[in-house]
C-alpha cells in the first residue's frame, strides 16, 4: 500500500482560526496514525489576503500544538518549493495550465472588467458569482495567438462541459454526483499570473504526492471542479474528507467577534496548548469509548478518521474550560507555578507567600485568569455584609460569631506559629473546650479573614498566607461590624 501523506496546506491571512488548526491537527493524525508524512504548505498566491508575519502565526501555532511537520519549507523532503509563491517561480502551474490547454479543457480569456460586469449573476451560497459565458473559447488560435502577442491582459479558465454529470468521493459523505452545468469555468491562472488557490492546490496535491485531503465543507462545491481537473491529467484523486462546520453556542458559525475562535485568542484568554488541542480532537471526532482527556500520542493512536461526525460541531467554551481545569490539576507544580505566578502578582500589592497561594489555587481554577477573583481578598478585604456569619448548617448567628470571634481573639494575639498546623490545632483546642461542633468556630473565623462566603481555603489556611498581624486586624474588623450591627 501506498504511504500516507498529508498536507496542512494554510494561507498566511492572520490568525489561526480554530477551524484551520482541527484541519491541522487531523490531518497530522491520520499521517502519524499510519505512519505516513505530514507536510505543512504555505499556500500565499492570493496576494490581497496575504497578512505579513502570518506565516510566523502558522508555525508558532504548530510547534505550541506539537503539531510537527515532516516536510515543509524548513525541512525539505524533495517535492519542494513548499510555499506556492516560490513554486511558481518555477513555471510549474503554466505548465500544467497549458497541458490543460492543449487538452481542451482550458482556455485563455480575455475579457476585461466591463464585459465580465454585464454577465449574469448568481447566487451560491450566499456569495455572488458569476457564470462565465464561454466567450472566448470560440476565439480562433490564430486570434489567441495575437491577443497574446498584443500583451492583452489574460487569464485561464477550466473548460467544463455543459452536459453530463461529475461524481467524485467524500470519505464521510460518500459519493456526490453534480451536474456539470453547474460548474462554472473557475479561473485557473490569474492576470497577475498567479495560479488561483483552486488550481494550485490540485497541482500541488498531486506533484507532492499528497494521498489524503482533509479540508472544511465549504470546499464540498469546489470539489467536483477540482475533480475534473484531475481526471484531465489523468491523476489520481486523493482521499477526501471534508469536516463539519463549526459553530457557536447558537449554531452560527464561530466568528471572530466570538473572541475565542483562533488559538491565540484562547492561549491569551489563559487556555493551555494542550487543553486546546485535546478539545479541538473532539470537535467533530469522537472515540470509541467515551474518553475525552487525550495526549497527542494517544490521539494517534486512537484516531480514526471513519469516526468524523457530519453534523455541525458545536465549540463549547464552558467544556474546554472544564477541561483546562482538568489538565491544570494533572500538570505539574513547577510548571503550573512559573505560569500562574505572574497572575498571583498581578492580583497582589503586597507580597505573599506566592508558592503557597499557587498550591491553593491549583485545583481550583479552570483558566489562569480565574486566579486574581480567587485571591484578590488577601491583598484587600472585601466590603461584607455581616449576614453571612449566620450560616444555618454550622448553627451560627451574628451573636454566636461575635462570642466565637471575641473568644479566639486573644488566643490569636498570643500564638507566635502562625502556620496552618498550628492555627488549626489552637481553633480546635477551643473547640472541644467548648463542646461545639468545628464549623461553629471555623465558619465565623473564615468569614472575618476573607469577607467572602466562598474562599479556595480553609480560616487556618487563609490566615497562615495573611500572617499574624493582617489575621489580626480581620478579626478585630470582624468584631467591629457585628458589635456596631448588633447595637452593642
Ligand atoms: N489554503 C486553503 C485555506 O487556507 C487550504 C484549503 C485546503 O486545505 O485545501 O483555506
Amino acid at each position: 500500500m501506498e504511504k500516507v501523506r498529508c498536507r496542512f496546506a494554510p494561507s498566511p491571512t492572520g490568525k489561526m482560526h480554530v477551524g484551520n488548526l482541527r484541519s491541522a491537527l487531523y490531518e497530522f493524525l491520520i499521517a502519524k496514525h499510519d505512519g505516513g508524512t505530514f507536510m505543512l504548505r504555505i499556500e500565499d498566491t492570493d496576494q490581497e489576503r496575504y497578512v505579513e508575519g502570518a506565516v510566523d502565526i502558522i508555525n508558532s501555532t504548530l510547534a505550541k500544538a506539537g503539531i510537527v511537520h515532516d516536510e515543509g519549507p524548513d525541512k525539505d523532503g524533495g517535492v519542494g518549493p513548499y510555499v506556492q509563491s516560490e513554486r511558481m517561480k518555477t513555471g510549474i502551474y503554466m505548465k500544467y495550465a497549458k497541458e490543460l490547454i492543449d487538452k481542451g479543457e482550458a482556455y485563455y480569456c480575455f475579457c476585461d472588467k466591463e464585459r465580465l460586469d454585464s454577465l449574469k449573476t448568481e447566487v451560491v451560497e450566499g456569495k455572488e458569482i458569476t457564470l462565465y459565458d464561454k466567450h472566448c473559447l470560440s476565439l480562433s488560435k490564430e486570434e489567441v495567438e495575437a491577443n497574446l502577442k498584443a500583451d492583452k491582459p489574460f487569464v485561464i479558465r477550466q473548460n467544463n462541459p455543459q452536459t453530463g454529470t461529475t461524481t467524485f468521493h467524500d470519505e464521510l459523505y460518500g459519493d456526490i454526483t453534480v451536474e456539470n452545468a453547474e460548474l462554472d469555468d473557475m479561473i485557473l491562472i490569474k492576470s497577475d499570473g498567479y495560479p488561483t488557490y483552486n488550481f494550485a492546490n490540485v497541482v500541488d496535491d498531486h506533484t507532492m504526492n499528497i494521498t489524503h485531503v482533509v479540508r472544511g465543507n465549504e470546499y464540498l462545491s469546489s470539489a467536483p471542479k477540482y475533480t475534473r481537473l484531475y481526471e484531465a491529467f489523468g491523476w489520481e484523486v486523493p482521499v477526501y474528507v471534508h469536516l463539519p462546520l463549526i459553530t457557536d453556542e447558537n449554531h452560527k458559525k464561530l466568528a471572530k467577534r466570538s473572541g475565542h475562535s483562533s488559538f491565540e485568542d484562547l492561549i491569551n484568554r489563559g487556555f493551555l496548548s494542550e487543553a486546546v488541542v485535546n478539545y479541538i480532537a473532539l470537535l467533530g471526532w469522537s472515540p470509541e469509548n467515551n474518553q475525552e482527556i487525550f495526549s497527542l500520542d494517544e490521539l494517534i493512536k486512537e484516531f480514526d478518521y471513519h469516526r468524523i461526525s457530519k453534523s455541525p460541531a458545536v465549540f463549547d467554551i464552558v467544556k474546554l474550560k472544564w477541561m483546562n481545569g482538568e489538565y491544570i490539576k494533572a500538570m505539574d507544580f513547577e510548571k503550573f507555578y512559573e505560569m500562574a505566578l505572574p497572575y498571583i502578582k498581578k492580583a497582589l500589592s503586597r507580597e505573599f507567600d506566592y508558592r503557597k497561594i499557587a498550591e491553593m489555587v491549583k485545583t481550583r481554577i479552570e483558566v489562569f485568569p480565574d486566579i486574581s477573583d480567587l485571591i484578590g481578598f488577601f491583598d484587600t478585604l472585601p466590603e461584607y455584609d455581616t449576614a453571612m456569619y449566620t450560616h444555618k448548617k454550622m448553627k451560627t448567628t451574628e451573636e454566636s460569631s461575635l462570642q466565637v470571634l471575641k473568644d479566639v481573639l486573644p488566643m490569636l494575639e498570643a500564638q507566635e506559629d502562625y502556620s496552618n498546623d498550628a492555627l488549626y490545632q489552637l481553633l480546635l483546642t477551643y473547640v472541644s473546650d467548648k463542646g461545639v461542633k468545628n464549623g461553629y468556630v471555623m465558619w465565623p473565623v473564615r468569614t472575618a479573614v476573607s469577607g467572602l462566603q466562598m474562599t479556595p481555603a480553609g480560616a487556618t489556611e487563609i490566615m497562615e498566607i495573611l500572617g499574624k498581624e493582617e489575621s489580626l486586624i480581620r478579626i478585630r474588623k470582624g468584631i467591629a461590624l457585628l458589635e456596631n450591627n448588633l447595637g452593642l
